[in-house]
């Protein structure tokens, strides 16, 4: 199977060759249709199979080809929320990849580091966070962040985001976010709080495993 055959457009499809990549992995030949569907899922895939593009490629696909060009200002669309700075910033960096041929921008905020910076970029806007659960809660405390418009939420290594506490925040996260809306939970195993945060958050999901 080729990228083309999942329908990806142009733009995605260029940096995706860009990237080097010839043909998708197993996870992104099963989730990528899903999520351009605009179905919820919840998908055990290790770090390594290719899970970051199996859902940064569709999301920059359904915010490119769904822009409001009489919107004035960029507004948060995708929301990633992974459980450490550094996974968090490589996410990132692949949005930036991907996104290359798009009008689309990304950032990444995370704590441990000042919040200043970081503010200076979300108001410039973006159409695509990157963020870990505590500095998106301050952030958001603070008003620089809303989250009012958010098509589409990933959780990414939701198991790793459990076993670090941040069950309290990934809930408060999604409750701040609009009902309406596509879940897209990652997880590498998908342990009893796992499947119950699934259960609570997700509607309907389809279920792939690589
Ligand atoms: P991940 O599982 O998202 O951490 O990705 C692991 C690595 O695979 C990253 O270095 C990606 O750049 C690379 N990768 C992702 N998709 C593909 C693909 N379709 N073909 C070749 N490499 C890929």
């Amino acid at each position: 199977m080729s990228f083309k055959d999942l329908q990806l457009n142009k733009p995605i499809l260029r940096a995706a060759a860009e990237a080097g990549y010839d043909n998708p992995t197993l996870v992104q030949e099963k989730t990528i249709p899903l999520i351009l569907e605009k179905k919820d899922v919840v998908v055990s895939a290790q770090t390594g199979t290719g899970k970051t593009a199996a859902f940064a490629l569709p999301i920059l696909q359904l915010l490119f080809d769904r822009q409001d060009a009489s919107k004035k200002g960029k507004k948060i669309r995708a929301l990633i929320v992974s459980p450490t700075r550094e996974l968090a910033v490589q996410i990132q960096e692949n949005f930036n990849t991907y996104s290359t041929y798009t009008n689309l921008r990304s950032t990444v905020v995370y704590g441990g580091t000042s919040i200043e910076p970081q503010k200076d970029i979300l108001k410039k806007g973006v159409d695509i966070l990157v963020a870990t659960p505590g500095r998106l809660l301050d952030l958001h405390k603070q008003d620089v962040i809303n989250l009012d418009y958010i098509e589409t939420l990933v959780l990414d290594e939701a198991d790793l985001m459990l076993d670090m506490g941040f069950i309290d925040d990934v809930n408060k996260i999604e409750r701040l976010c609009p009902k309406e809306k596509q879940t897209l939970l990652f997880s590498a195993t998908i342990p009893h709080k796992v499947e119950h945060l699934a259960k609570t958050i997700l509607k309907q999901p389809e279920r792939i495993e690589v």
